[in-house]
């Protein structure tokens, strides 16, 4: 199932499913009690928003060993996890903004795990229950300032700076799913998910050895190689194959 928040006529954003080109009210949580209305409104017609209001949102630092290289790192002997806001997620179609502080913005396509259950000391072979499903997402990062800074903390967390959506697919399987990001039509980055240092069961279980994983949580996994950089006036287009695709212009 394809899982959407979407607004109509500026009224707050709701949870809806989509079938087909269709979207359909979802009352109750999608994380335990709901019922799904049918699906009539033409996707068209709605706005969406970024798919679920993440608690944490966490991402994997040089997790493709094509990546890691290009930016003259060594890969990691565990996973290398760092934090973005939620005061920086967009939605699908909203603009990048370009901070004055950055001459060196660069996206990151990445698959991105929605977590569907609390979960503490996940094992590897339990993580499997705690994924709700899978997204798409663009780890905006200012380059010079996260050299600079040594903690990414500013580089990674500035508002605009985590696009994620349009939907949540509760049935994708991730293992081995094409990720490619175009920017302005041009292609930049193409890898495979199986090409990821740390899978994604591996990491839900580093992770919540560390911290508690709520429901709505995220997971940026990494980004392979081709981060390259953003202009005003751009477009960049992530996509992952069978999964859909994330849309973004930037801005000054
Ligand atoms: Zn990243």
């Amino acid at each position: 199932m394809k899982i959407v928040r979407y607004q109509t006529n500026g009224d707050a954003p709701k949870h809806g499913w989509m079938l087909d080109d269709k979207i359909g009210e979802i009352q109750g949580n999608i994380f335990g009690e709901y019922r799904r209305r049918e699906a009539k409104t033409p996707l068209a017609e709605v706005k969406l928003a970024a798919p679920c209001l993440p608690s944490k949102i966490l991402c994997v630092g040089r997790n493709y060993v094509e990546h890691a290289k290009e930016l003259g790192n060594e890969v990691p002997k565990v996973p290398l996890i760092f934090m973005k806001p939620p005061s920086s997620i967009i939605a699908n179609g909203e603009n990048i903004i370009l901070p004055p502080q950055s001459k060196q913005v660069e996206h990151e396509a990445e698959l991105v795990v929605v977590i569907g259950k609390r979960g503490r000391n996940v094992t590897p072979e339990t993580a499997k229950e705690y994924i709700f499903g899978y997204t798409i997402g663009n780890d905006i990062t200012a380059r010079d300032l996260q050299k600079s800074d040594g903690q990414w903390t500013r580089a990674k967390g500035f508002d605009t700076f985590c696009s994620f959506g349009p939907w949540i697919d509760t049935e994708f399987d991730a293992s081995d799913a094409v990720v490619t990001c175009r920017v302005n039509g041009q292609m930049r980055q193409m890898a495979s998910t199986r090409d990821m240092v740390f899978n994604v069961s591996t990491l839900i279980a580093y992770i919540s050895s560390v911290m508690t994983l709520e429901p709505g949580d995220i997971i940026f996994t990494g980004t392979p190689a081709g981060v390259g950089e953003l202009k005003n006036g751009d477009v960049v287009d992530i996509e992952i194959e069978g999964l859909g695709k994330l849309s973004n212009p930037v801005k000054i």
